[in-house]
C-alpha cells in the first residue's frame, strides 16, 4: 500500500461515512468502563469519527459532535506539560516501557520499586501530574490543561465535567492505592489527595471527535502545528505508539500501525505523522479497556488510507 497522495484526500469523506456505516452494523461492541459509575450509563451503540489534517480541514461522521469523556486521552497533555517544564528530568521518575499489565495495576509498582514503567500507565500519570503540581496550583494546572486544549482545537467550549470527575473520585480505590504507594516510596511530592484531585479532574475532561481530532494536531510535527517542541512531539509518539493502549498496546500497532493513545470513556486519539490527527469514540471497550469498535475502526482506516507508519 502507498502513503495516500492529498488529492486523495477528497475520497476521505466517503471514507469515513463507509466506516460509520460497517460500525452500526458490528454486533460485538464491548463492555462501558462501569468503575466510574458516571460512565457506566453511557449508551454504547454510539460511534463517531474525525480526521483533522494539518491545512485545519477537519472530515467527520457519525456521532462526531456528541462529548465525551476524555480520560486517559488527558494523560498525553500532561505529559507534553511536564516535558515542557522537566525536559528528560523527568524520566528520572518515570520509565519508556511497556507496562504489559493493565492500566490500573498495582502489581508492577509493588515489584519493581517506585518508578512507574511509562506517563501513560496510571501509575505513571500521577507521577507526571505530581510533576506538574511543583510549580503551579491545582487550579492553575487545570486551566493550564484546558487552554492548552482550548488553544490547539481553536475552540474555547472545551470544559471539565464536576459529575464525571466527583463519580470517580467517589470509587476511586485502586488510584488511592497507587498515589499512596508512590507517596510511601518517595515519588510523590504532592500529597495524594491533592494530586488525584487534578488528576481526576483532568481525565474528565468532555470533547468531541472533532474538537479532539482538532486539538490532536499538536502532535503532527508540520510548520502549522508547532504547540511543542519537535523533540517533544518525537518523544511523545513514540510512547504513544509502544504504551498508549496499555497491555494492547503490541496489537494496536500491529493492527493500525499508528501512535494512539485511548481512554476509557471509549476515545481514542491517533495521530497520522505530518498529515492527520484522527479521533474516534465509541464507548464499549475491549479486554485491555481500549474502544472495541475504535480500535477496528482505526484499523480500517489506516488500510484504507495507506496510513500505518510501517507501509
Ligand atoms: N480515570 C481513569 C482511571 O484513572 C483513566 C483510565 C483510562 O482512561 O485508561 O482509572
Amino acid at each position: 500500500m502507498t502513503k495516500t497522495p492529498t488529492l486523495e484526500l477528497h475520497g476521505l469523506q466517503e471514507v469515513l461515512d463507509g466506516i460509520s456505516r460497517a460500525m452500526e452494523r458490528e454486533t460485538e461492541r464491548g463492555r462501558v468502563a462501569d468503575f466510574i459509575p458516571e460512565l457506566a450509563c453511557v449508551d454504547k451503540s454510539q460511534f463517531g469519527i474525525a480526521v483533522a489534517l494539518s491545512s485545519g480541514e477537519v472530515f467527520a461522521s457519525g456521532d462526531a459532535q456528541t462529548q465525551f469523556s476524555i480520560q486517559s486521552i488527558s494523560k498525553v497533555i500532561t505529559l507534553a506539560m511536564a516535558l515542557g517544564r522537566l525536559g528528560d528530568g523527568l524520566w528520572a521518575r518515570v520509565g519508556r516501557e511497556p507496562s504489559g499489565l493493565a492500566f490500573n495495576s498495582i502489581l508492577q509498582l509493588e515489584q519493581e520499586g517506585a518508578r512507574p514503567r511509562n506517563p501513560f500507565v496510571n501509575a505513571g500519570a500521577i507521577v507526571v501530574t505530581d510533576a506538574i503540581l511543583a510549580t503551579s496550583e491545582p487550579r492553575e494546572v487545570l486551566a493550564e490543561i484546558l487552554q492548552f486544549l482550548r488553544t490547539a482545537s481553536g475552540d474555547n467550549s472545551i470544559h471539565i465535567s464536576e459529575l464525571v470527575a466527583k463519580s470517580e473520585a467517589n470509587s476511586a480505590h485502586r488510584n488511592l492505592a497507587l498515589a499512596h504507594m508512590l507517596k510511601a516510596r518517595n515519588n510523590l511530592v504532592n500529597e495524594p489527595s491533592r494530586v488525584l484531585g487534578v488528576y481526576f479532574h483532568q481525565c474528565a475532561i468532555e470533547m468531541t471527535c472533532v474538537q479532539l481530532a482538532s486539538a490532536g494536531r499538536f502532535l503532527m510535527s508540520t510548520p502549522e502545528t508547532n504547540l511543542i517542541s519537535a523533540e517533544n512531539i518525537a518523544c511523545i509518539n513514540a510512547l504513544m505508539m509502544t504504551c498508549g493502549h496499555y497491555d494492547g498496546s503490541g496489537e494496536f500497532a500491529y493492527r493500525v500501525g499508528l501512535p494512539g493513545k485511548s481512554g476509557v470513556g471509549g476515545g481514542i486519539l491517533a495521530i497520522v505523522p505530518g498529515r492527520a490527527s484522527i479521533a474516534i469514540w465509541s464507548p464499549g471497550l475491549n479486554e485491555q479497556g481500549n474502544s472495541a469498535l475504535g480500535t477496528l475502526a482505526a484499523e480500517k482506516l489506516a488500510r484504507r488510507m495507506g496510513w500505518s507508519i510501517f507501509v
